[in-house]
């Protein structure tokens, strides 16, 4: 039982230097956070060590009350926290949650009706080279490329004229919030089931500040880690009694073995700080810290440079750059800003002229800085050092002083032993 950085001083130094990297700079992608040294300890404590397939007080090994307690705590916790009936807390990630969510209500060969990646969907909405572009009929829906927003005419279109077995609402990349009562008429309408796989939002859900989708849709996928700033993993509601046991059954014994959990007790203590007054004040930082920015890309200076925010704003804790007209592209953006210390991610705008490596659009999000600590003055000074980075011949050094000063006047993790 030696240390780490006696056993393996290589990968000692991985999380050393890790450490290094989160402390010293601003994190700006979208769907990271950080978690608390709580969280820590759970994923890195012995209850990695328990096997417990099946569900509490229904397993297939001995030893497990202790662990029961965990994930009867993380389900209690996501049933209140979400105000659904049924809670499944298993899914190790996002993906697998929503390979879980696609076993339980649809066949292969069955039509879904989702937002294309392209502007926007995640690869499990049904891109073509994932599981649920290979096992399913896709048929995608757009953006408008006037407003960049989701056209509900043009969903119900498809969805009259495909009649998809499910519709998908949710992104991985879209400024604004989404109409779950307008999607779920539509489904309704056509015979389908909604699935919402809201992982981007969940922690704004949580704090009451976007809206809830479970009471609208007949499933609500999510992750824990973006928003609500958990461990990395997944977790799956409904209200709806038999989807509720499809989904335990598809995800275990359907797609998973043992669940992990060191990362289900994690995802307990993540929930129960979700439902406390620090964390919702901490998520009208994530959304004003949004909104600062966006303003702050809107300004003529910005905009002389060809830089455009899509949808003119932003509803939640993201904003999305567009490019197409300015000199930088996606990539060359995504570098520059990471020498001056800022860690963002490039991302395709809807038509982009741009290859996907390149792309002709910036993700930017604001929760992992909320977490650290940021408020208004601290997300006007990082959305003026972002506006003057974009514009032709930025001053690096001058750029990444103030940001390594915004850093340091917030440390992360100072105590932290790992
Ligand atoms: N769903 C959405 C909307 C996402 O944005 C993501 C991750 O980016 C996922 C699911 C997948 O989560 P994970 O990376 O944990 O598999």
């Amino acid at each position: 039982n030696a240390p780490l950085a006696e056993v393996d001083p290589e990968i000692a130094q991985v999380l050393d230097r890790e450490l290094k990297r989160q402390q010293t700079f601003l994190e700006m992608i979208a769907s990271e956070n950080f978690v608390p040294v709580s969280v820590l300890q759970s994923q890195g404590s012995v209850l990695t060590n328990k096997y417990a397939e099946g569900y509490p007080g229904r397993r297939y090994y001995g030893g497990c009350e202790e662990v029961d307690v965990a994930e009867e705590l993380a389900i209690a916790r996501a049933k209140e926290l979400f105000g659904a009936e049924f809670a499944n807390v298993q899914p190790h990630s996002g993906a697998t949650a929503n390979a879980a969510v696609l076993h339980a209500i649809a066949r292969p060969g069955d039509t879904l009706l989702g937002l294309s990646l392209d502007q926007g969907g995640h690869l499990t909405h049904g891109m073509k080279i994932n599981f649920s572009g290979r096992l399913y009929d896709i048929v995608a829906y757009g953006v408008n490329p006037e407003t960049s927003t989701i056209d509900m005419d043009e969903v119900r279109r498809l969805a009259i004229e495909h009649k998809p077995k499910v519709i998908i609402a949710g992104w991985s990349a879209y400024p604004r919030t989404l109409d779950f009562a307008a999607f779920r008429e539509i489904a309704d309408e056509v015979g389908a089931l909604l699935w919402v796989d809201m992982a981007h939002f969940a922690g704004l859900v949580a704090a009451g500040l976007h809206p809830n989708p479970v009471p609208h849709a007949h499933v609500v996928s999510s992750t824990v880690h973006k928003t609500i700033g958990g461990p990395r993993s997944g977790f799956i509601l409904t209200n709806d009694a038999e989807i509720a046991k499809k989904i335990n059954s598809a995800v275990f014994p359907g797609q998973q073995g043992g669940p992990l959990m060191h990362v289900i007790a994690a995802k307990a203590t993540a929930f129960k700080i979700a439902g406390t007054p620090e964390f919702k004040e901490r998520q009208e930082r994530v959304l004003r810290g949004a909104a600062i920015i966006a303003d702050r890309l809107l300004q003529p200076d910005v905009a002389a440079a060809g830089i455009a925010v899509r949808s003119g704003g932003t509803d939640v804790h993201l904003v999305l750059v567009d490019l197409r007209d300015a000199e930088i592209d996606g990539k060359q953006a995504e570098d520059l800003l990471h020498d001056i210390h800022i860690t963002v991610n490039r991302n395709a705008v809807p038509n982009d002229p741009r290859p996907p490596m390149v792309t002709s659009g910036l993700r930017i999000g604001t929760p992992a800085l909320a977490t650290r600590g940021f408020g208004d003055a601290e997300f006007t000074e990082v959305a003026d050092v972002i506006a003057l980075a974009l514009q032709p011949n930025a001053d690096v050094e001058a750029l990444r002083a103030r940001v390594d000063a915004l850093a340091g006047a917030f440390p992360l993790y100072p105590d932290l032993q790992q």
